[in-house]
Order: structure tokens, then sequence, then C-alpha cells
């Protein structure tokens, strides 16, 4: 029946959904806004070195950081600026990998969903445009710093127009246990961090590794395609939120010693644990992030075992501590979840690189 009728007639036929503007294909956008070739080596090196904390050939942390999300262009610049001369200073202990969080899953479905979906907070989201700036503002931070970044993978569709760019991608506690999440970090080469969810479920988020990891042939932006899976694909602890909706951690001794004996007995490749520091484990109390970092350095110094599993940190920081509403317009402020600022942020990073 629909095969009969026109593309207009479907779209006006089916509820209420308007077609705004169609977004070019990834090719298209990587055309007109290419990587250099010196910036696509520097991120192929950085790549080997992340790849080898993952497979455990490399004693040094990973450090995810940066801010919930990268509203301003600017002020994300100047922070990752500030990352890449500490980088400098720690670069034999830790590996810096800067959040630049552009897809931003909201609890509700409310409120500003990322530079991807507005890229202008004081105009109506645009897609076309978004995807345009977070590229830019993803190949800038690269070049100023020589830092490859983080992003958060919400649309899985979106990834190809960042994939030369990005370092490592994290499957948000929201989107965990979707198929299509997992199923395209099957086909990435970076390592992709699948959280826990929501729940906690020590279960879902090993089965959302075990998918990632194995080869699948799906269909993906409008394509079949097949992928060999992510032996890179690892587990990043966020907390949880039990039935009351309060957070309860998961980064204390006992639980992150029954996750990893869970996590081993799956026989998973590179069983590898990030400890994301906010969220559910600070329950967003940002301040408390360098506290949870450094306990968690304790159990690890206690236990070989977690020595051996756990790799790094995901910590939400920015310049300004805190958190401001879009319309107080703070520089260096974030939008979102609260950050730690920058001077403690720094001290936390020093403080790491002590313990490594
Ligand atoms: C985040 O990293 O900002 C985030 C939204 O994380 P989570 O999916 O764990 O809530
Ligand atoms: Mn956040």
């Amino acid at each position: 029946m629909l095969l009969t009728i026109s593309f207009e007639e479907v779209t006006e036929s089916i509820m209420s959904f308007e077609y705004v503007q169609e977004i070019p294909q990834p090719g298209a956008i990587l055309a007109d806004m290419p990587l250099p070739a010196d910036l696509a080596a520097a991120k192929k090196k950085k790549d080997e070195e992340i790849s080898r904390v993952f497979t455990h050939q490399s004693d040094k942390l990973v450090l995810i950081i940066g801010p919930c999300s990268a509203h301003d262009e600017e002020a994300v610049c100047d922070y990752i600026g500030r990352l890449a001369k500490v980088q400098a200073e720690v670069k034999d202990k830790i590996i810096i990998i800067p959040r630049i969080y552009t897809n931003k899953p909201r609890t509700t479905g409310i409120g500003y969903k990322g530079m991807a979906h507005q890229p202008n907070l004081a105009e109506e989201p645009n897609i076309v445009e978004g995807i345009k700036a977070i590229r830019k503002m993803h190949i800038r931070a690269l070049k100023e710093s020589h830092l490859p970044a983080a992003d958060e993978m919400l649309y899985p569709g979106n990834y190809p127009y960042l994939e030369d760019v990005l370092a490592y991608v994290a499957v948000g506690a929201r989107s965990v246990e979707n198929q299509a999440h997992r199923l395209t970090c099957s086909g990435l080469d970076i390592p992709a961090g699948m959280k826990n969810p929501t729940s906690g479920d020590v279960d879902v988020t090993l089965n959302s590794i075990q998918a990632a990891q194995a080869p699948h042939v799906f269909s993906y932006n409008r394509w079949e395609v097949k992928t060999k899976g992510n032996p890179l694909a690892h587990a990043v602890l966020r907390g949880a939120v039990d039935y009351h909706g309060l957070s309860v951690p998961n980064y204390h001794y006992e639980d992150l010693a029954q996750f990893a004996e869970a996590y081993q007995k799956r026989g998973l490749a590179n069983p590898t644990m990030i400890v994301d520091t906010n969220h559910a484990n600070s329950n967003k109390k940002y301040a408390e992030q360098p506290r949870i970092a450094m306990e968690v350095m304790r159990s690890r110094q206690h236990s070989p075992l977690l020595k051996k599993m756990i790799r790094g940190f995901m910590v939400e920081s920015f310049i300004e501590e805190g958190a401001q509403k879009v319309t107080e317009n703070v520089y260096g402020k974030s939008i979102t979840d609260p950050c730690l600022g920058w001077k403690d942020s720094e001290k936390l990073i020093r403080d790491l690189a002590a313990m490594v």
C-alpha cells in the first residue's frame, strides 16, 4: 500500500512528524570538514597507546575527564588546553582523554540535548548545524591539544560524523540495554565503555560487553553491515538508583570485587573496569569525586585482581565548579550535571599520578 504513494504523501499521512530538513550524509560532511593528515596521524598514535591500557599491556591509567556536556566551543577548548599542559606532566602515568560530550540523554527527555541538537543556546534546535558544530569543535580541540576525545553514543547512526576524530565512546546508562547501541559498538576499533544501567544490574552490563565484543550482521544507516566485534568494549561503573529513586554507589571495595569476579567468570576479552566518580556514585555531589577516586585507588592497592581490572576513571570537570541554568551564561560552567572546578581537577590528576 505504502509503495504506491509518494514520499510526500507518506510523510503527510503519518502521525505528527514534520520533516524539517534533510541531514547530509557523513561522507558529505567529512569531505567539507576534513581532518588534517597530521591530526589523523596523531590520533592513530594515541589510539595505539590507549589500546595498550585496555589490553593490559600498559600500566598507565586512562582518565576520561571533562564537562558533562560540551555546550561552548571556546570554554571547551580553553579547558582542554589546560588538560594538555597537565597531560605533559603526568604522561608516564596517565593518559588523558577529554570528555567532549555533544549528545545528552535526558532523564525525562526534556531539556538541553547537547550541541549536536542545539548548537546555539539562544536559538531553536538545528541538527544539521549541530552536526557541523560538533565536528568543528572536536577537530579544533584535537588541533590545539593533540588529545583525541571521548563522546557519548546516544544516536548510533551519528557515529560516522565523528568516526575519524574520536578516541573513546561511552554508551550511557539509559542506552546500554539497547541492541542498536551494542551492535554499533561491535564495529568500532576504539574502546567502547558500556555503563551499568540505572538499575545497576551487573548482568545487563556484562551482556552489553559480550554483545559488543561479538561479530554481527545488522541494519545500520540504511545498509546491511557486518562487524568483527570490539575486544576493547569494557565496563564503566556509574552507581545505580534504587526502587525508591535513591542513589546506590558501586565504587566501594565489595561492589568492585563482586563485579570483577562476575566479569572474570564471563570469559570476555580484556576485562576492564572504569569507575565514573560522578552520577549515582557521587549522588551528583561533584566535590566528592576526588575522594571517590582515591578510595578506588586504595582498593586497587589492596587487591591484585582490582589492580589488574580497574584501568581508569571518568570524571566530570570543567573550568568553574558546580552547574548553572542555561540562562545564567557563566563561562566554563556546566549546564547539565555539576562538575569539579579546574583547581580541584588539576590536583586530582596529580594525586592520581602519584598513586599509579
Ligand atoms: C554522562 O556521562 O554525563 C551521563 C549522562 O552518564 P550516565 O549515562 O551514566 O547517566
Ligand atoms: Mn553527566
